[in-house]
């Protein structure tokens, strides 16, 4: 069996790897002219659906190197605007790290990348832009890229992404609903400088950041332990709000310094040092919130869609990368299956697909609330919100009850506490 995955981002790339573990033929089909050739982004959370997805997926030395260049996120902080803080909850409770897999990672985008390239030089073939499939008498599919390039499988992976043409033509309809908030990112450095005037409550961990109207901000430190060649400190922090709330300001089409006066107008009110970490940050990034509309249940068939692909969601609840995370570990066991007889095609793929399409859609739902419980300011929910989470800081049993994790769609699916069957694991320690 041999399989074709178009598109070399976290989850095509770990796809490969979960399918090379267990002996399986893939190749990957990136548009990226070459390995970095474009910019990533910042820092990406990494909590347990995808630490398992890595594990199970990647050679020991990938896993290893993983955790290496990781930032183990040790608490979670709420604060107003003017810098109070509402509550602060201990990474232990949130993230529990009970097992090799357990707690909750930052990783540089760029650093990730390349580390899930590590490996996959024969395998993975970049400057290949995927145009359109073509389905064979054979039922084989064969994807046909802009220079001509064809790559036939008997299955081919859809993994490109939010705007994927695997997608568009296999599943039309599937379109982005944008969400209607904004969001700017900076990169300020963590240095001793940095480290001098910032506070501690900004300085460890991820905190978010309610304030007096839409505007809201999410803050995370990268700070791994293992620094090297293009590993650097930083915080990330992203400023978001309700596009039509504040009158329109949209950063769309903004050159840097538009963007940054945009943001400093927008939390003007808030505590000084916002304004100052503003001031001495680089590089603003800007996007728009989206999620994919849900799409009615389709027949399975060797065209599969894997990732942002297939449900786009908000950074608001930090994972859709673990969703694509976890869609590769569950297809890669569901491959096994096939390439080893044990299932066939429609059944395996359509096993995959039922349960994507249910954890899927209860993290887009959780994404979204999310966003609605920040920007959709009033001023009574924001009073209770402050209110439960002052009430979650004095009483204990609450704050475990409502932040004992992994919760949500990060709970364990009873598959996830298997590694996969096709690899033996003692041999690859
Ligand atoms: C600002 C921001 C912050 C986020 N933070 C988090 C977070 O903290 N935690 C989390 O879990 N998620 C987060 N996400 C979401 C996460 O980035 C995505 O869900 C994740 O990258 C999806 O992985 P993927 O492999 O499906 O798609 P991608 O990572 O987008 O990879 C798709 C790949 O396909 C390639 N491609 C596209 N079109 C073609 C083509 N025609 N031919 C060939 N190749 C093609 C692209 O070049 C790309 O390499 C965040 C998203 C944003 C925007």
């Amino acid at each position: 069996m041999h399989v074709v995955i178009v598109g070399g981002g976290i989850g095509g790339l770990t796809l490969a790897h979960g399918l090379l573990r267990q002996g399986i033929s893939v190749e990957v089909y990136e548009r990226d002219r070459f390995a970095g050739s474009r910019f990533e982004g910042y820092r990406i959370d990494i909590e347990e659906m995808g630490l398992r997805a890595l594990h199970a997926c990647l050679p020991p030395k990938g896993w290893a190197e993983i955790l290496e260049v990781s930032y183990a996120d040790d608490r979670m902080t709420f604060l107003t605007a003017q810098m109070k803080t509402l509550l602060t909850v201990d990474g232990s409770l949130l993230w529990p790290r009970n097992n090799p897999t357990g707690g909750h990672y930052g990783v540089d985008r760029p650093v990730l990348r390349r580390v899930l390239q590590s490996g996959l030089e024969r395998v993975l073939h970049f400057d290949a832009e995927f145009v359109r499939y073509e389905r064979g008498l054979d039922g084989r599919v064969t994807a046909l890229f802009a220079d001509g390039r064809r790559a036939t499988g008997d299955i081919l992976v859809g993994a490109d992404g939010t705007t994927s043409r695997v997608g568009a033509q296999y599943l039309p309809g599937g379109e982005l609903v944008d969400l209607g908030v904004t969001c700017v990112g900076v990169k300020l450095p963590l240095n001793n400088e940095t480290r001098a005037w910032l506070p501690e409550s900004l300085s460890n961990g991820v905190a978010i950041v309610n304030s007096d109207n839409t505007v809201f901000s999410f803050n995370a430190v990268f700070d791994p332990t293992t620094k090297g060649p293009g590993i650097e400190s930083y915080i990330l922090h992203a400023f978001s709000w309700d596009v039509e709330a504040e009158d329109g300001a949209d950063p769309a089409g903004k050159d840097d310094a538009e963007v940054i006066a945009m943001v400093a107008d927008r939390i003007a009110s808030w505590h000084p040092i916002f304004r100052r970490i503003l001031g001495e940050s680089t590089l603003p990034i800007t996007f728009q919130l989206r999620a994919s509309k849900p799409r009615p249940p389709w027949k399975p068939s060797p065209v599969v869609l894997l990732g942002d692909a297939l449900h786009a969601m908000p950074p608001t609840a930090g994972r859709g990368g673990n969703t694509a995370l976890r869609d590769a570990h569950l297809l890669a066991r569901e491959l096994w299956a096939v390439a080893t007889d044990r299932k066939n095609l429609v059944d395996a793929i359509g096993t995959y697909e039922v349960d994507v399409r249910s954890y899927s859609a209860e993290t887009i739902a959780e994404s979204v609330n999310n966003i609605r419980a920040y920007a959709s300011y009033s001023p009574i929910r924001n009073c209770l919100n402050r209110a439960f989470l002052r009430t979650c800081s004095l009483i204990k049993p609450l704050r475990e009850r409502v932040f004992a994790g992994p919760r949500g769609s990060g709970a364990m699916r009873p598959w996830e506490n298997d590694q996969l069957p096709g690899t033996d694991y003692s041999k690859a320690a």
